[in-house]
């Protein structure tokens, strides 16, 4: 038996998710799929006997410090700047007041009460790395995004992530003792992009809620939702940034009842979700977009809904598009699949893995490619039942067990095999001094 006095049984993890609540409404602002990622995640834990504390800013007066969410799953609310007003992007400068909230909350619990700390996207990285190191645990991180990827894809309009992102980002993967990826495409690109350790990377694939999302009857779906019987439904969800590029669908769509005038009069483009980002024009000039192209009269903007009211709107639809210049995983391709709803998915990130084999991939964001790639499914009727069934089949093949249990092994991996510590640590630990100034 080994006597490093890490290696114990794993009974409570810190989880970290600084700028956005697991219990926000995803699908708007910065609530989208990490926000699912870790509320389910932590479930599932809960359900391995491996309870989840889960760290977040306050955001209003009225969130009580402490949520439990089921036995096992706690949500800490820590006071970190105004409640109200603060951006994504002004929140490096918070760090230091949540870290010192998650130190108070550990300070007036057992000794040894956290076992690991996995945190997630890179301001949670930050604060992870501190509350690791001081509570003598492994850090496991999720980046989620990273900033060198969407510098290499950015949209038209849309800002580059700053050098000060990178930077930290860079810090904390140096610092993880695991680094966990979507995707071998994500562990690549942490390999190559960050220069991340291999035998450090790990990945566990995303899951997806089969209860909420299964397929269902159309009809039924779409008296539910209100889009008439004989409507050809093209159906986006999602934050509604230019990352996302929902204006792709509205062009390819303008395109698409240019060839196919018969379709002028039962299109329906649907775009689910709210603004997000920093300096989206609201919402993105969509409407300005549609008008300009002479479709304005075809595209119904749907705010966000829960996940029950989710499932309907995927089942309503023709098809759902994920036109994304960038996308770590695409948890929406996966519940559209589920729902037994064709994906027509840009090719770029995680949703290769996402869609599979049953939904179609375009390259590039060319309206033609994407008016053509439309066209495909919902001029073929019977290859879409097709594509409708392998899709269903596809996705059942995730789930969040699934996911949780891959990132429990992980976790045991971490506590079983720590990091050594560098040798410039050991010496600043011991201080000793590394330099005699003359
Ligand atoms: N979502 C939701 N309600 C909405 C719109 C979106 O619950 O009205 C959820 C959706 O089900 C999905 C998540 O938001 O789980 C978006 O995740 P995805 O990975 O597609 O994109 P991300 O937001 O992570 O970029």
């Amino acid at each position: 038996m080994s006597t490093h006095p890490r290696q114990r049984r794993l009974h409570r993890i810190a989880m970290v998710t600084v700028h956005t609540s697991p219990l926000a409404q995803p699908g708007e602002g910065d609530a989208g799929g990490m926000n699912v990622y870790v509320l389910e995640v932590a479930r599932q834990l809960a359900r391995r006997d491996i309870a989840v504390d889960l760290f977040t800013r306050t955001t209003s007066a009225a969130q009580p410090p402490v949520v439990e969410v089921e036995p096992g799953v706690v949500v800490r609310h820590l006071a970190a700047g105004p409640y109200e007003g603060l951006s994504k992007e002004d929140l490096p400068g918070q760090l230091c007041a949540f870290a010192a909230g998650m130190m108070r909350v550990a300070a007036h619990a057992p000794p040894g009460y956290y076992d690991l700390v996995h945190s997630h996207y890179w301001l949670s990285g930050q604060v992870g790395w501190l509350a690791a190191d001081r509570w003598g645990v492994p850090l496991v991180h999720t980046m989620h995004t990273m900033a060198r990827v969407k510098n290499l894809h950015l949209a038209d309009g849309d800002e580059p992530e700053p050098r000060g992102r990178e930077i930290g980002e860079a810090q904390v993967v140096e610092a993880a003792d695991r680094l966990v990826a979507n995707t071998d495409r994500e562990a690549r690109e942490l390999i190559e992009l960050y220069d991340a350790d291999p035998a450090r990377v790990a990945v566990a694939e995303p899951g997806v809620d089969l209860a909420v999302f299964s397929p269902g009857s159309r009809d039924e779906a779409r008296a539910r939702v209100g889009i008439p019987s004989d409507a050809v439904l093209l159906l986006f969800v999602g934050r509604i940034q230019p990352l996302k590029a929902p204006d792709v669908l509205v062009r390819a769509a303008a395109e698409l009842v240019r060839r196919r005038p018969d379709l002028r009069s039962r299109l329906v483009v649907g775009i689910l979700g709210g603004a997000s980002g920093t300096g989206v024009r609201n919402p993105m000039g969509l409407t300005e977009l549609a008008q300009q192209l002479g479709i304005a009269d075809l595209v119904r903007f749907v705010p966000p809904v829960d996940r029950s009211a989710l499932a309907q709107w995927y089942r309503a639809a023709d098809l759902v598009a994920v036109p994304s210049h960038s996308e770590s995983f695409g948890l929406v391709a996966v519940e559209a699949q589920a729902c037994g709803t064709p994906v027509v998915a840009a090719n770029v990130g995680g949703l290769p893995t996402a869609v599979g084999p049953a939904g179609v991939l375009v390259d590039g964001h060319d309206t033609a490619d994407w008016a053509t790639a439309l066209e495909s499914v919902i001029g073929d009727p019977r290859g879409a039942a097709v594509l409708a069934r392998t899709s269903v089949e596809h996705a059942a093949g995730f789930s969040w067990a699934r996911t949780a249990q891959r990132l429990a092994e992980v976790y045991a991996d971490a506590m079983d095999h720590p990091r050594e510590v560098p040798i410039h640590d050991a010496e600043l630990l011991a201080g000793i001094p590394t330099a005699v100034i003359p």
